[in-house]
């Protein structure tokens, strides 16, 4: 591969070219099954017909003009994000560290209305939220904050699933003013917590004032077998973010707010070139439509469980498999022992998966999968991890 870019991906030997749905192909033309999705990104998988033709008619009228202006396309999106979700506003960017930006600058603002100056945004071990400076010092993965300190200021970390130690922060602290967590954890490893912690943690938010701020980026749009994780139970966020598959692979991130936080920021407050253009907001309208039209939320609950069975059928008791865990179509399978390897044999064997947290094999495929695909990929991948863990 060329030598012109910069290093920051441990690039696999492969290159794409096509994909239809759940395939794609390479450039010599060999087929894969895509258990990925572009990282939860082409959630209608590649080149759905409703989004091309969007996107089509929309780049042969008005690309971009510019946010100083009307911009007709953002406005239906936001709105139609807005009736999905029950926030107020929207503002957009073009990435998931923009979105979670944008919240991060809607807590602070929040704060030093409230007459804090140095507030904290509550945050958890193993989150993932971008790699701005920003985000990345939210995230917690020392990994991702290496070589970058002096790190930006205003975070206190606690564990994921302990409303506990958010209370303790909560008895000790003046100064906080928000929490952000993902509500399945993603990067972290697929970490679904317990019943009851977002309403939990809505319950201290609203004791303290604090804002409830959710990072969807991975978990929104469909994938988990809702539109947003959060409608699963019954806490709603005062904020939350998406990007991912907001735009079926079209770059697009969005901030939304209500009540209180939909209110706070003014002109000159916060702004992006790009943000919320006219084509990826095309591309977020026809998302949200065939999400909609195609029943797509309720499909990747029924394909989650379909998945989840026959990974379980094929992979539970085995020694060396930990836990099979999942919510719709994000779906995490723990070893005991590394496995980054695994997406290599996959790889050759025609199936894309990732690994993260080292030893999770995680699974974020297309929500547009029909059944047999589906079974295709379950039995394919147990056969991977019975050939990985006989031979070590
Ligand atoms: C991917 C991701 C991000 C970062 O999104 P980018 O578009 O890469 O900036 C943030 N939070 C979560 C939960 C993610 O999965």
């Amino acid at each position: 591969m060329s030598d012109a870019l910069m290093h920051t991906y441990q690039r696999l030997p492969v290159t794409f070219a096509q994909g239809e749905g759940a395939w794609l192909t390479d450039t010599d033309g060999r087929r894969y099954l895509d258990a990925l999705g572009g990282i939860a990104v082409c959630g209608l998988g590649h080149a759905h017909p409703a989004v091309t033709a969007a996107v089509r008619e929309q780049a042969g009228r008005l690309v971009h003009v510019s946010n100083l202006y009307g911009i007709a396309e953002q406005e239906q999106l936001g709105e139609r994000l807005c009736q999905l979700s029950g926030m107020d506003r929207v503002f957009f960017g073009n990435s998931g560290a923009e979105a979670n930006e944008a919240a991060i600058k809607l807590a602070r603002l929040y704060a030093h209305g409230r007459g804090i100056d140095k507030p904290a945004i509550v945050v958890m071990e193993n989150s993932f939220h971008g790699r701005t400076l920003a985000t990345l010092s939210a995230t917690g993965n020392r990994k991702v904050q290496a070589g970058f300190e002096p790190l930006v200021q205003g975070f206190v970390r606690v564990p994921f699933n302990d409303l506990d130690a958010l209370r303790a922060v909560a008895d000790n602290r003046s100064d906080v003013v928000a929490v952000l967590v993902e509500p399945i954890q993603g990067e972290g490893g697929i970490r679904i917590p317990h019943p009851g912690y977002l309403e939990g943690i809505r319950e201290i938010c609203d004791q303290q004032g604090w804002l409830m701020m959710l990072d969807e980026i991975q978990t929104g749009m469909g994938r988990t077998g809702r539109y947003f994780a959060f409608q699963h139970g019954d806490a709603v966020p005062d904020v939350m973010t998406l990007a991912k598959a907001l735009g079926n692979g079209l770059p697009i991130g969005a901030c939304l707010a209500r009540g209180a936080a939909a209110d706070l920021f003014a002109p000159g407050n916060h702004g992006s070139t790009f943000g919320g253009n006219p084509l990826a907001c095309r591309a977020g309208l026809a998302v949200c439509e065939t999400l909609e039209s195609d029943g797509l939320c309720e499909r990747a609950a029924q394909l989650g469980e379909r998945l989840l069975a026959r990974l379980r059928n094929g992979l539970e008791g085995l020694e060396g498999v930990t836990e099979i865990r999942g919510r719709g179509l994000m779906i995490g399978i723990e070893l005991d022992r590394p496995c980054a390897e695994l997406v290599t044999t996959a790889l050759e064997a025609g199936l894309l998966i990732n690994v993260t947290a080292d030893q999770v094999v995680r699974l974020l495929p297309p929500l547009v999968l029909s059944d047999q695909e589906a079974d295709e990929l379950a039995d394919r991948l147990n056969g991977l991890i019975q050939a990985f863990l006989a031979r070590d």
